[in-house]
Order: C-alpha cells, then structure tokens, then sequence
C-alpha cells in the first residue's frame, strides 16, 4: 500500500502537542487562494523551479524525455508537458529544482516515523498527517492509523473537513487522538465562489464530529486579509460554533510563505494577498469574538 507524500517534518514543533512528525499527504478538494501548501494541492508529484539558485547550465534541458524544460522561458518548465517524472532534478547540480510528491510504502513510512519514537513519548508528541487534505488518500491514512494507533503513538489529523463522514468515520475515527478541524468562510455562497466548493458538507461533518467527540476537535480559523479576516465572518463562525458548543478554537495568523511555493510550480498567486506576515498581536481583536471558548496555541 502506498501514499504520494510531499513531506515529512521531523521534530515539529507547531503541529499539535510536543515534538512531532507531521505527514504533508498530496491532494486536496479545496483552492484556497492563501493555501500555506499549495505544491500539495495536486494530487500528481510536480516539480517546483527556485530561479535565485539556477546557475542555467542547461543540463535540466537537455535530459529532460518531454523536452518541457525551456530555459529561456519566463516560467521554464512547460507545465502541460511536464509529466512528473523527476529526472530534471536528480540532474540539477544547484538544488533549483525539487520534485514535490515521491510514494511511500506503508512500512517504510511507520519505519520513518517510529525513529522519534523517544522524542514523542518524551515530549508529549506524536504523528500529525497534513496536506494537501489527508482524507484524499483515506485507505492509506486508515492503514498508517492503525499501525500507530497500535505502537501507542499519539495522532492528529488536519482536515479541511470536507469529506464522507461515514467513510471517514469508519476509517480513522478510533484511531485518532485530535482532530484539527478548519474553518474559513461562514458564508455558503462566499465559500463556493472564493475556494470551489460550498461549506454544507463541512458544516455538517463538524456537527457529527462534536457529537461524539467535542473534546477532541479543535477548530481552526485562518484569520486571511480580503478573505476570512471580516467581523462579519469571524462573527459568524463565533456564533456557529457556540451553537455547536464547540470547547475549542486557535485562530491561524497569515502568511505568505505559499505565495513563493505557489510561483515556484508555475502558479500566479493571488496579487491582493500581502507579502507580509501576520503578527500574533494581530489577532487580539479576533479573540473576542470567542470569548467563552478555550483558545488553543497549535
Ligand atoms: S519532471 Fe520529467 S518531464 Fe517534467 S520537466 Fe523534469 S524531466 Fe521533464
Ligand atoms: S539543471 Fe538546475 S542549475 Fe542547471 S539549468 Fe536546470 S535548473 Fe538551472
């Protein structure tokens, strides 16, 4: 069995409880034009060009069985050509291009993971799986789970939370510890027009999350300039999860760490997004809006 992973960051410090192992899983269901990871949106590897480390050698070019390499084109790999294949970058001298996605044996991964087995047990740790959006390659996350579940690894999901609750249910649900739930935009229509989908399944998912398992879902809110970053929102999704009497929420400062990543797989990112991050003291005046809930720092 196996998974197309984009990474595996060792000793993690911001993706749940002590030092982690966080899985960033290839593929997702939504375009959220602020995406921190938008190389994992694809559920194809693809290679990513940093143009500040080419030293134009040519060799990338000259090897590549597609010919989609172009050097003197502005976004240099032809993306409708590009198959992925990764031969470009194992002939690279300069480390300008790196392949984002390699599959990964079931085995060999937990082999990967119950390296720092001491540091979790340690620290309070464990295993986050991340994307991209996990549930997308939900047989294999069902298969990793439960071999974690069974070392005595603590394990969080991060989801965007749209998926088949039944599925995911049967598939994962014992075998998770935390669910890191997000939440962006209240408004159905806004949700649909400014990431793909409508936020219904979502909503509902989360209402059957926290039926059975309130304690353990933490809702996170990404606090976005132009986007989520609105009293009105904020103000209703505050409203909604009272309603749901959700205990816990952490709100996520932006930042534009995914404008670069997206240029460097041929994407234009969205021109209204600052190029500066956000300041943890400039999500006070969001804070209030939850104010009868536990804020969580994840
Ligand atoms: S990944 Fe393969 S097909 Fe794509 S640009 Fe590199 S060598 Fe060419
Ligand atoms: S092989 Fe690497 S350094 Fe050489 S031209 Fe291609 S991207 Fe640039």
């Amino acid at each position: 069995m196996k998974a197309l992973i984009g990474n595996i960051n060792r000793y993690a410090l911001h993706d749940g409880p002590g030092i982690r192992s966080t899985v960033f899983l290839k593929g997702c269901t939504l375009h959220c034009p602020w995406c921190h990871n938008p190389e994992l949106i694809s559920p194809e590897p693809e290679v990513a060009f940093y143009p500040e480390r080419c030293i134009t050698c040519g060799d990338c070019q000259a090897i590549c069985p597609q010919e989609a390499i172009h050097l003197e084109s502005e976004h240099r790999i032809d993306r409708n050509h590009c198959n992925g294949c990764g031969l470009c970058v194992k002939s690279c001298p300069s480390g300008a291009l790196i392949l984002v996605g390699r599959e990964y044996e079931l085995e060999e991964l937990v082999e990967i993971l119950l390296r720092d087995r001491l540091f979790y047990e340690r620290s309070g740790g464990g295993v986050t799986l991340s994307g991209g959006e996990p549930t997308q390659q939900l047989l294999f996350i069902s298969a990793l789970l439960e071999r974690l579940h069974h070392e005595g690894i603590h394990t969080i999901i991060e989801t965007n939370g749209l998926f088949s609750y039944e599925q995911f249910a049967s598939a994962c649900l014992n075998q998770l510890d935390l669910i890191f739930f997000d939440l962006k935009l209240s408004d159905s229509d806004q949700h649909r027009q400014v990431i793909g989908y409508d936020n219904r399944v979502i909503l509902a998912n989360l209402s059957r999350l926290l039926e059975s398992r309130a304690e353990d879902v933490i809702v996170r809110i990404p606090v976005i300039p132009g986007y989520t970053a609105s009293p009105e929102n904020i103000d209703q999704i505050g409203q909604f999860l009272r309603q749901q009497k959700v205990l816990r929420y952490s709100l996520l400062p932006y930042h534009p760490y995914g404008l670069v990543k997206a240029e460097a797989i041929g994407v234009t990112p969205d021109q209204t997004l600052p190029r500066q991050a956000m300041d943890q003291s400039e999500l006070l005046p969001w804070q209030g809006f939850f104010y009868d809930m536990e804020l969580m720092s994840t």
